[in-house]
């Protein structure tokens, strides 16, 4: 197929096809052509934006409510159908970019379903005793091909019949294994996906035009420099296996396998029968509440596999499974404002306010806009009647302007809303930055960021005391915050503040000094130095700031950085640059001396207990109510010689078991390996 089978005018569709085409008002027999051209074109021109850009610009759900309009109307004026119709096309997220790979087994797409009576219709009727559910993952399709245990291609679901082939894309995302543990034939068909603390992390870091994780996995699949791609937190999860030469009764086996074989695969599936399967469906519903990876629904699927055979295919979807959709928390409401604002990195962000409204539980009164090019393309001007959604916990979006209302076009600010600077872009960038270091409001946020909760995490300095100790003249920069102890006399007189306060303030900055590296490193807000980048570092050897330091001042530091898996040009660039700037490492020097650590303490032997877990290799699954998060359970078996693994393997030779424990324990049950408790592993380290 060619790079589309239509040729979108992007720019005059955008003008043209931002909210459906009107109905024709009498039906005379023109009018109901042009209408269903239009509309053909309306719906092409979102699943253009839908596969090709990833940035739609409709809800889901309006866009299936014109696709079964045109669908009725093909069906009473089929004489006005065109041949190109979307509802005879299945989309598709081709381009011509990457080579074509034909699909050995179809990716056919699951029929939907809404409420739990059809799920139950349509399970008596395949007459299955078991079925498997799954959380369907709203992320992108990947099908995996390995030849004998070796990752030979990463495909996007493309036609469902030839797909995009971007196996050096796939290869950047680091829960795809490239070996697998056996030198076996597969295929394996999964989602890549981003969980939502990812995407705003990455969002944070680097900015984006992408309204939601799927957007930005689809985006990132696709991306053509794979070195851009390996920035960016792809996971991957597998639902499918299909084995040569291995025969599986049931599916669950099959999932089994795969995890086996090395692959990730949720602990979240059940199997069950048919009388469980409407309380299985609510309990994931109530777990979805909480969850960290984005969702859009279930797949319900037959477990038996010669079953799966019996039912077959219908024309586009297997008769053995079905998605059961959550219907997706939508709220219709109006703009009344559109303000901007300046990050710490000088990012100019703009949000929209909104008439106050309900939307999953919680009263909305923002939604983010991202930034000028998303404001142009939805059309969002103040005034307008929007529909918004949220998904997981973040910030609530614009999904679709219903009514651009009657105000004028929204004129993105050209100075900085804090220092007034003029504004400035980089050439590929879709944002505006205030290029000012000492703009106000940047070193605000910078000293927001770094005392925040997944930063330093400093009690008492929240976002109200430090714009007021900044307005004071007590802090302006991060190492700042270190003197005050110092003007505590001062700080007790303040408004508001009090010998209460003032003492969590200062026991919390004392607090912070406990912090290990790998999270003081990505506090100071540095470019391209966030968790990730830091944790690549240390478990490449670079494990202090003396160290990094001594590396950027090499004649080979580039080639060196270049080396490690996920760190890119930029990043290496980045990495260079700043650590070799006087500013930052006079900065870095302050907090030294201060007594922050800028050093990441390895867990090593510990002499004064006896190495009793000495060759052997510990895993742990479930939660510990001891050991808070679990991983330091596992310091306690390095402490003793111990070797950890954070899969079950052959090698693992003890699996340590909390509270709901995973899949985990099913595996080691089979490969033989000790079964350990809380209580009898505390009884062990009391021993020694
Ligand atoms: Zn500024």
């Amino acid at each position: 197929m060619k790079k589309n089978q239509t040729i979108i005018e992007e720019d005059l569709f955008y003008q043209l096809y931002k909210t459906p085409p009107e109905k024709p008002k009498s039906n005379t027999p023109e009018e109901i052509k042009e209408y269903i051209k239009k509309l053909t074109e309306f719906l092409k021109f979102h699943q253009y934006l839908y596969y090709i850009k990833n940035q739609p610009i409709i809800s889901d759900k309006t866009f299936d409510d014109k696709l079964k309009e045109l669908e009725e109307l093909e069906k009473q004026y089929p004489e006005f159908a065109l041949p190109d119709s979307p509802t005879h096309l299945v989309g598709s997220d081709l381009e011509q970019e990457f080579p074509k790979f034909q699909h050995k087994i179809p990716v056919l797409s699951l029929t939907n379903t809404y409420t739990i009576k059809e799920v139950l219709d349509w399970a008596k009727k395949t007459g299955a005793e078991s079925f498997i559910v799954e959380w369907k993952v709203d992320g992108a399709t990947l099908v995996l091909y390995y030849e004998d245990g070796i990752l030979k291609h990463g495909v996007t679901r493309g036609t469902g019949n030839i797909g995009d082939d971007v196996t050096p894309n796939a290869k950047t995302i680091r829960s795809i294994p490239l070996n697998l543990k056996e030198k076996i034939n597969l295929i394996v068909r999964g989602e890549a996906y981003m969980t939502y603390t990812d995407f705003e992390r990455f969002n944070e870091e680097f900015g984006s035009i992408y309204a939601n994780p799927r957007n930005l996995t689809s985006g990132s699949l696709k991306h053509k420099k794979s070195k851009e791609v390996a920035k960016r937190p792809l996971r991957w999860v597998a639902f499918d296996g299909y084995l040569e030469n291995k025969e599986f009764k049931y599916d669950s086996e099959v999932l089994k396998y795969l995890e086996y074989l090395g692959l990730p695969v949720f602990e979240d599936n059940v199997v069950c029968n048919i009388n469980q399967l409407e309380t299985t469906i609510e309990k994931f519903k109530d777990k979805e509440k909480n969850l960290d990876i984005p969702v859009d629904g279930l797949v319900i699927k037959v477990n038996d596999r010669k079953l799966r055979e019996k039912l077959g295919y219908t024309a586009n979807s297997p008769r053995w499974a079905v998605a059961f959709k959550f219907e997706p928390d939508l709220a219709r409401t109006r703009i009344i404002d559109i303000e901007t604002f300046v990050g710490r990195t000088g990012r100019i962000t703009p949000r929209a306010k909104l008439e106050p409204v309900k939307l999953a539980g919680t009263t909305v009164s923002y939604a983010t806009l991202h930034n000028e090019d998303y404001i142009k393309k939805l059309g969002i001007r103040i005034g307008a009647e929007v529909l918004i959604s949220k998904r997981g916990d973040i910030i609530p979006a614009v999904e679709e302007v219903i009514d651009p209302g009657d105000g004028p076009e929204y004129k993105f600010p050209d100075k900085c809303p804090s220092c007034n600077t003029k504004l400035v872009k980089d050439k590929d960038s879709v944002d505006w930055f205030c290029p000012n270091p000492e703009c106000d409001e940047r070193l605000i946020q910078s000293l927001i960021f770094f005392c925040g909760r997944k930063q330093m995490d400093i009690d008492g300095l929240g976002e109200k005391t430090i714009r007021t100790l900044f307005n004071k003249g007590f802090i302006r920069y991060i190492e700042d915050i270190y003197e005050l102890p110092k003007y505590k006399n001062e700080l007790v007189k303040l408004e508001n503040f009090g010998e209460k306060s003032v003492q969590i303030i200062l026991n919390g900055i004392e607090k912070s000094k406990q912090k290990e590296f790998r999270i003081v490193l990505p506090s100071l807000g540095l470019k391209e130095i966030g968790f990730n980048v830091t944790d690549l570092l240390i478990q490449n050897g670079y494990n202090s700031i003396d160290k990094i330091i001594e590396l950027v001042n090499q004649k080979d530091a580039k080639q060196k950085l270049l080396s490690i898996k996920g760190i890119g040009e930029e990043i290496a660039d980045a990495i260079i640059t700043q650590f070799k700037d006087p500013k930052i490492l006079e900065r870095i020097n302050k907090l030294k001396q201060y007594g922050l650590q800028f050093e990441q303490k390895e867990i090593k032997i510990d002499s004064n207990v006896k190495p009793i877990f000495k060759d052997q290799v510990w895993c742990v699954t479930g939660t510990l109510t001891h050991f808070k998060p679990r991983e330091k359970a596992l310091e306690e078996v390095i402490k003793r010689g111990g070797k950890t693994s954070s899969t079950v393997t052959s090698k693992t030779t003890h699996l340590l078991v909390g509270e709901n424990p995973g899949s985990k324990l099913e595996k080691a049950k089979k490969l033989n390996i000790k079964i350990v408790t809380e209580e009898e592993f505390i009884k062990l380290l009391n021993e020694s």
